[in-house]
């Protein structure tokens, strides 16, 4: 049994995961603009004491957060969540559990899980790319990891997609994010994801597309797991404009072969937190 705890700008999760990958006990709020860790270490208390009283008590903490973050410090500076700046979120795990805490981003967690339990079990050569309120990537090679000196390694976030573009809160412009991220695009266009108009579900294909294209040139994957609100919402008219953007450089690498596959639902983000503690302990 695992303590499974998912954070994001948007929501805070926390759950216990056991070793098939079954969750058990499972609640969320919504993420707070102050007061973050007391709001989560409050819904993981409120976790652990809904357990059965059969059930074993968890021996470890996976736990995932959006980017960026630096898992040789243990800490975590997550887009849109101001509060926390650097904030080490690993020590204060510990702290209050006791535990080994697995910390990685929430694309690396992802990955894990779907080599887990997921659509990743039958291939060593894959990235997951997450297009939610942020845009989070990870790259699996020979069925390792890429992480980096930091864990961000892999991220398609910030690959230029359209130089002197949209402006990204990275401080940079033309980045992926503005163009894929559901709080960057609803912030845009002054509007809910499901309204949006068929020319920006094909702008975002676009440039999803450049970015991976980018990817894809440095890493050699057989297949893309997407996944995500943006995904969720714009459907297979995103994920075919992708497909021809890629197919544009299918010369290189054989890009115009890799599978784009979506995977919606089949492992949530508890689950992928409680994947990292599959791997040996961090720092
Ligand atoms: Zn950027």
């Amino acid at each position: 049994m695992v303590l499974a705890v998912a954070v994001s700008p948007g929501r805070l999760a926390a759950g216990l995961v056991d070793e098939r990958g079954e969750t058990i006990v499972r609640d969320r709020v919504t993420t707070p603009a102050h007061e973050v860790w007391r709001t989560l270490e409050g819904l993981i208390r409120r976790v652990i004491a809904a357990a059965p009283d059969e059930l074993p008590r968890p021996v470890a903490v996976g736990v995932s957060c959006t980017g960026p973050l630096d898992t040789t410090a243990g800490s975590v500076t997550p887009q849109q969540l101001r509060a926390w700046s650097g904030f080490p979120l690993r020590d204060h795990l510990e702290a209050m559990t006791n535990l080994p805490v697995h910390l990685d981003s929430a694309a690396a967690a992802r990955a894990e899980g779907e080599r887990w339990v997921g659509a990743g079990r039958d291939c060593d050569d894959f990235v997951v790319l997450l297009l939610d309120e942020t845009v989070e990537s990870a790259c699996v090679q020979g069925g390792a990891l890429l992480h980096g000196a930091h864990g961000n390694a892999g991220s398609v976030a910030h690959i230029t997609v359209d130089p002197g573009g949209l402006t990204c809160w990275c401080g940079a412009r033309g980045c992926l994010t503005p163009y894929a991220s559901a709080a960057a695009l609803e912030t845009e266009l002054n509007r809910p994801l499901r309204r949006v108009t068929s020319s920006i579900v094909e702008r975002t294909g676009i440039m999803v597309g450049r970015a991976l294209g980018s990817l894809l040139a440095l890493v050699d994957v057989r297949r893309v797991l997407f996944a995500g609100s943006v995904v969720d919402v714009f459907g297979d008219p995103l994920i075919e404009v992708i497909g021809r953007e890629l197919g544009h450089r299918d010369r290189a690498n054989g890009l115009g072969a890799v599978e784009l596959v979506e995977v919606t639902g089949s492992v949530d983000r508890l689950v992928a937190a409680a994947a990292l503690t599959l791997r040996p302990p961090d720092g």
